[in-house]
């Protein structure tokens, strides 16, 4: 089918862009998936997808202080942490088609001109970069499944350099698909200048008419504000941004993410929405939503948890176990209260004092030496004191790294990552890895299958033998030690088959310890918690005394048998 055909057929989706002005940390990504679950709760079929700016072709090779967390999907693309927005919002999985950045817009481009694609022309940012976006835009309408309406949220703010061929690009998409298929939602900033008393607009109508210069007139405005905006500044801005003052919304502080969708839902975008993409109006369903949102918002208790990680001082870089502890909250209706300690605490004061106020400690994944002996020291005190434990991929490598050198004799134990020449190389690189030497994309990314032990505490949270987790990691548990480790204790409690790797470890006589090579963290939604941090929650609750919800109360207070 020549291209133009094959564009003219995915165009019966529709497509809302999402542009943000003034300054970046809006929450851009939190608005445009909160705008997709205002269609999702209309039972419309809705797919979303992140144009980042950055030379990078993905934020895999980014220092998480730089970029926060890199967001894996199920097909193993390392992404933008938005897409954990959109899939913890809309309830459905990305994938890589979610995902493009200039990298790899540019790559692309480069690489069909040296193949002799564009033969005889010169290649340039119009027609050739902005059509390549376009057709990646097509390009998640013509996935599996048919969609209603794809939400595209262009990364940066509207007066970058960088984005420019992006937004170049949604004009045309939106000429191409006709004003009845297409909307423009732009994010501004509406400030309070307190000197003044006063909310200023000059502002929000400065990016509208740099948007308008490009030739993009924004259908609806939300204006980030701290306060509510009254009728006449509504009405003030809609006149100067050539706006209905109808559509201009204001986006106060919320308590929680998760009821942004309901503000906005009060406020009439979805309807406002709905009748600008012609689709037929319906009544949203957010029972479901509602209460949990309710549930995170009056929590009946509080339990401490502490977080051992190295990357602290940019919570973003651990945005999905922050959202997975929300999720696991409002299941039990208490509020979970992190404790973020740097790891390298953990090797000058005492795991004592830095935990003795804390139910439970998790220690998350992470790349690198910095930190590893506090990690495996914070470890050792949650072993000995009965303090439920959470691993997660590195963590997990350090919970098996302490076990291997104090419960089986193997002195100065340790993963090859940190010392190549340990006599006792319990984590390893994994043999497919041994002679990679890119750095991008090479590491064993997405969801492997895993196999379960009945009986264990990972059999009795997922309640069936075989499940599926999105992995990020080189270095794995290595096999040569297994025996050993499981002679001293240690339980192998989820496997890969594929490859017999350990995927979950966890301990006799603990209330609670378990850790996985994978990442749980990914795939918890608000309306349905990853099992994991639902029942490690629910042991730290048992710890601190409260009483978590049962099915994880009873699970937890007959610590099963792992024979
Ligand atoms: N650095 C470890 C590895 O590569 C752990 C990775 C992680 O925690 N995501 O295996």
């Amino acid at each position: 089918m020549p291209p133009r055909k094959a564009a003219r057929k995915a165009s019966r989706t529709k497509y809302v862009f999402i542009t943000g002005g003034v300054v970046s940390s809006l929450g851009k990504g939190v608005a445009s998936a909160s705008i997709g679950r205002l269609l999702k709760a209309r039972g419309l079929r809705v797919s979303m997808m992140k144009l980042d700016p950055y030379i990078n072709v993905d934020p895999g090779t980014m220092n998480p202080f730089q970029h926060g967390e890199v967001y894996v999907t199920e097909d193993g693309a390392e992404t933008d942490l938005d897409l954990g927005h959109y899939e913890r919002f809309i309830d459905e999985d990305m994938s890589r088609a979610n995902n493009a950045t200039t990298g790899q817009i540019y790559h692309a481009v480069i690489t069909k001109e040296r193949r002799g694609d564009y033969l005889g022309a010169t290649v340039q940012v119009i027609p050739h970069i902005t059509g390549e976006i376009i057709a990646r835009m097509h390009a998640v309408a013509q996935g599996p499944k048919p969609l209603d309406v794809i939400l595209v949220e262009v990364g940066g703010t509207v007066g970058d350099i960088e984005s420019l061929p992006y937004l170049e690009a949604i004009r045309q998409m939106g000429l191409e698909l006709g004003r009845k298929n297409a909307a423009y939602i732009h994010l501004t900033l509406v400030p309070f200048i307190a000197t003044a008393r006063e909310v200023k607009t000059k502002p929000t109508q400065h990016s509208v008419k740099e948007l308008r210069e490009i030739g993009v007139q924004p259908d609806f405005l939300l204006c980030r504000s701290d306060r509510p905006l009254d009728k006449k500044v509504k009405e003030k801005i809609g006149l100067f941004c050539n706006v209905s003052k109808d559509d201009v919304f204001d986006v106060p502080d919320v308590d929680t993410v998760y009821e942004l969708p309901l503000l906005l839902e009060r406020e009439g975008l979805g309807k406002r929405l709905l009748a600008q993409l012609d689709l037929p109006s319906q009544d949203p369903d957010f029972t479901q939503w509602q209460s949990v949102v309710r549930k995170i918002k009056h929590p009946k208790g509080s339990v401490r948890i502490a977080i051992a990680g190295k990357y602290i001082e940019v919570r973003d870089s651990y945005k999905s176990i922050i959202e997975s502890f929300i999720h696991a909250g409002a299941h039990h209706g208490i509020h979970v209260d992190l404790k973020w300690i740097e790891a390298e605490e953990f090797e000058n004061d005492s795991a004592e004092e830095l935990l003795g106020d804390c139910a439970g400690l998790l220690v998350p994944g992470g790349f690198g030496e910095r930190g590893i002996e506090g990690k495996i020291s914070a470890v050792k005190f949650a072993r000995m004191s009965n303090l439920p434990f959470f691993g997660i991929c590195l963590g997990m490598q350090a919970a098996v790294i302490e076990f291997a050198r104090n419960m089986c004799g193997m002195a100065r134990a340790h993963s090859t990552e940190f010392m190549p020449t340990t006599k006792y190389p319990v984590i390893d690189l994994m043999p497919e890895q041994r002679g990679v030497r890119q750095k991008g994309a090479t590491m064993r990314l997405g969801s492997y299958p895993c196999f379960l032990t009945r009986g264990s505490l990972a059999h009795q949270a997922f309640r069936t033998d075989a499940i599926t987790e999105r992995h990020r990691h080189r270095f794995e548990v290595n096999n040569s030690f297994r025996e050993k480790l499981e002679a001293g204790g240690l339980k192998c409690t989820g496997v890969w088959p594929g490859g017999d790797l350990v995927e979950i470890i966890e301990l006799k006589n603990h209330p609670w310890f378990l850790a996985v090579q994978f990442h749980p963290e990914l795939k918890s939604r608000l309306t349905h918690p990853h099992p994991l941090f639902r029942d490690f929650v629910g042991a730290c609750m048992i710890q601190s005394g409260a009483r978590p919800v049962e099915d994880v109360q009873k699970a937890a207070l007959e610590p099963a048998t792992q024979e």
